[in-house]
């Protein structure tokens, strides 16, 4: 008795119906998702010319029995759902029973396997859609699905196909993040010879993280670990609906420091489902709100496991769409949690040399194994299109006004103030040191490897560090237990006051100061609306104005950090901002945006002398607060310059 069945009219017309087959990647991802759901433990794939030429998916999975392999390329031909109610909880990554068809539509395609259940197997071979073959073989358990000349029968199609690199770029980018969901499986991607990704079964995401990205790139990311929040669900509101429902969290994401200038970097999966999502894009993106600028963007790994029911993936026929019955609060649980983890790793950034190719974090991938991978995701990177940009309807096929948050319109390159990719001290290690230079370095003394203090990655040890002086009276240069430390003064005051402002607003407790004449303040009609959204807020932390005349306000006191003069440019500031970016902003954005600007106006400038009581006192406090590695609009505080990398610089480990 077969397991596949034709799903009956009520239920195909439920489906969320569209083309499946855009391109190469497409069919690749369809082919990987239907091995997964079949149970594999080993996926190998090969492709040729971008998967134009030849797609081959092999896997050990169930197989299907020889009825099931012809009936599956009936269009809704399906082993995955019965009836309507299973579109509520859909547990496979398959459920529309149309991938098979669609893709012996537009290609030639030959079927090989074998369920555990029969002794041979079954091949057949369709091209064009029609069936040019079906007949025994003798063959392993699994299924083999091979896709030859993909639209060689829709001229107008192939013609639209991007080059072979896009192509393959977006096939390495899923096959490597497939295997990052699944890192108890075997995954292998081959184009031509080339071994593009080969990674065995692992105990951990950790392990797997490190087998495609490699150690370096793993020092860059916070691991999450698992966190789970319950929500309640009301009584009586749908019958056997348990009460509670659990929402669970794992993952990788990267330290604020590092920062990218699109999404590409950013991968969710639901219930093992790879997505695109705008409302977990912006919790992901809330997370790291004042941590990094507005226009850089994380790399980050996410893995949200919950109850079926909770998603709803029948929205969009790429099946990379979906809709959670519970949003807000998957949205908040998402954006607190990687929040709390981000403040409690609490990490120093450090110098890097030019940007480095080949891990998501920018480091470079160090497994010999993974070397190819390195290229891959260098290739990805400089791309035009974003690795999600395969899952169809990201792109170019979608229709205008949908899904706005993924544009794929590259984001602004972030642009710090202070530009130190190109750091004063360059690290590159340089060739070995020869026999005779190794003595020369002997004789200026041996540096003992147990000498070399342990990475020091955490800010707490600011307090510790010895300022020994000032560069172009901006930053401060530290001693501190490994090594070098430059701190920028402004930001690291800013950082300070920004805490110190937030915490007196949270308490209702702003110190203010009245000012001798009320400052008058004329404002445009825009401003003047976003006066009046915003003036309880202002009033709050610390500004105390009223409404004279026309357009016009009076302010008759400001919070006590910024100096009387500022008072009037920190307004327009607020206002400036509130025009463009803050009037959708939840209040609690409001807030602080309001105390980043405070902070911003009363920190120390740069060009300003410090002597060595006040350099000690500002690594103290800046060492006291919760966030000190980046000042609230992203920028970084310090940069880190360890013993080892001086060592290394200097040839003498
Ligand atoms: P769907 O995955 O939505 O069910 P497909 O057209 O992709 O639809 O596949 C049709 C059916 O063929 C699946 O329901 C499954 O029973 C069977 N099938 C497809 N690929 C495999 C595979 N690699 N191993 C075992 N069965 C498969
Ligand atoms: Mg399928």
């Amino acid at each position: 008795m077969g397991r596949i069945r034709i799903l009956p009219d009520q239920v195909a017309n439920k489906i969320a119906a569209g083309e499946v087959v855009e391109r190469p990647a497409s069919v690749v991802k369809e082919l990987l998702e239907n091995s997964l759901d079949a149970g594999a433990g080993e996926l190998r794939i090969e492709v040729e010319s971008g998967g134009r030429r030849l797609v081959r998916i092999a896997d050990n999975g169930c197989g299907m029995l020889r009825d099931d392999a012809l009936l599956a390329f009936e269009r809704h031909a399906t082993s995955k759902l019965r009836d309507v109610k299973d579109l509520l909880s859909i547990a496979t990554l398959g459920f529309r029973g149309e991938a098979l068809p669609s893709i012996a539509s537009v290609s030639r395609l030959l079927l090989d396997t074998r369920s555990a259940e029969e002794t041979t197997g079954t091949r057949i071979e369709i091209a064009g859609g029609r069936m040019l073959r079906c007949e025994e073989a003798a063959l392993g358990r699994g299924t083999v699905v091979t896709v030859r000349d993909l639209f060689y029968n829709v001229p107008a199609r192939r013609k639209f196909l991007r080059s072979e690199q896009t192509e393959l770029a977006h096939i390495a980018s899923l096959a490597t993040h497939y295997s990052l969901a699944h890192p108890e499986k075997t995954f292998e991607l081959r184009s031509g010879t080339n071994e593009l990704l080969h990674v065995t079964p692992v105990g951990s995401l950790k392990e797997r993280v490190y087998q495609v990205f490699g150690s370096q790139a793993l020092d860059e990311l916070v691991e999450l670990g698992t966190r789970e929040k319950d929500l309640f669900v009301a009584p009586g509101q749908e019958e056997d609906e348990p009460p509670v429902r659990t929402f669970r969290l794992t993952g990788f994401f990267s330290r604020p420091q590092v920062q990218k200038a699109n999404r590409n970097s950013i991968f969710i999966f639901v219930n093992g489902r790879l997505i695109r999502d705008r409302l977990l894009l912006h919790a992901l993106s809330s997370a790291y709100h004042n941590l990094m600028p507005p226009a850089a963007y994380p790399f980050a790994l996410l893995f949200i496991e919950c109850d079926a029911e909770e998603v709803d993936v029948n929205v969009h026929p790429s099946k990379t769409e979906v809709r959670f019955r519970h949003s807000s609060f998957l949205h908040d649980f998402v954006r607190d949690t990687i929040r709390e983890r981000l403040v409690e790793s609490r990490p120093a950034p450090w110098f890097s040399p030019a940007p480095r190719a080949g891990s998501p974090a920018g480091a470079a991938a160090q497994p010999a194994a993974q070397l190819p991978y390195s290229e891959f995701s260098q290739m990805i990177e400089n791309q035009p299109a974003a690795p999600l940009s395969e899952l169809p309807a990201a792109r170019e096929e979608a229709p205008a006004g949908d899904m706005p948050a993924f544009e794929l319109r590259p984001a602004a390159a972030p642009a710090p103030r202070l530009n130190f990719s190109a750091p004063p001290l360059e690290v590159t290690p340089g060739p070995a040191p020869s026999g005779k230079l190794s003595r020369h370095l002997d004789a200026h003394g041996e540096f003992p490897p147990e000498a070399i203090p342990p990475p020091e990655m955490s800010l707490s040890v600011l307090s510790e560090l010895r300022p020994l002086g000032q560069i172009h009276e901006s930053f401060i240069i530290a001693a501190g237990r490994d090594g070098l430390w430059i701190i920028d003064q402004h930001v690291a005051h800013e950082r300070i006051l920004f805490e110190q402002v937030l915490k007196q607003r949270a308490a209702g407790r702003v110190e203010t100061q009245r000012l001798l004449m009320p400052l008058i303040v004329q404002l445009t009609p825009e401003q003047q609306i976003d006066y009046a959204r915003i003036a309880g807020e202002l009033h709050a932390s610390g500004f105390e104005t009223e409404p004279f005349g026309n357009r016009t306000i009076a302010v008759k006191a400001a919070p006590a950090a910024v100096g009387a003069a500022d008072v009037e440019k920190i307004l327009f500031e607020i206002l400036e901002t509130a025009e463009d970016e803050l009037r959708g902003a939840s209040l609690e954005d409001l807030r602080r945006h309001i105390c980043a600007g405070i902070a911003c106006r009363a920190a120390i400038k740069i060009n300003t002398r410090l002597d060595a009581a006040k350099m000690e006192w500002l690594l103290r406090t800046l060492a006291q607060t919760d966030c000190p590695m980046s000042c609230p609009h992203g920028r970084p505080v310090a940069l880190h310059y360890s013993t080892r990398e001086i060592l290394k610089a200097f040839h003498r480990i």
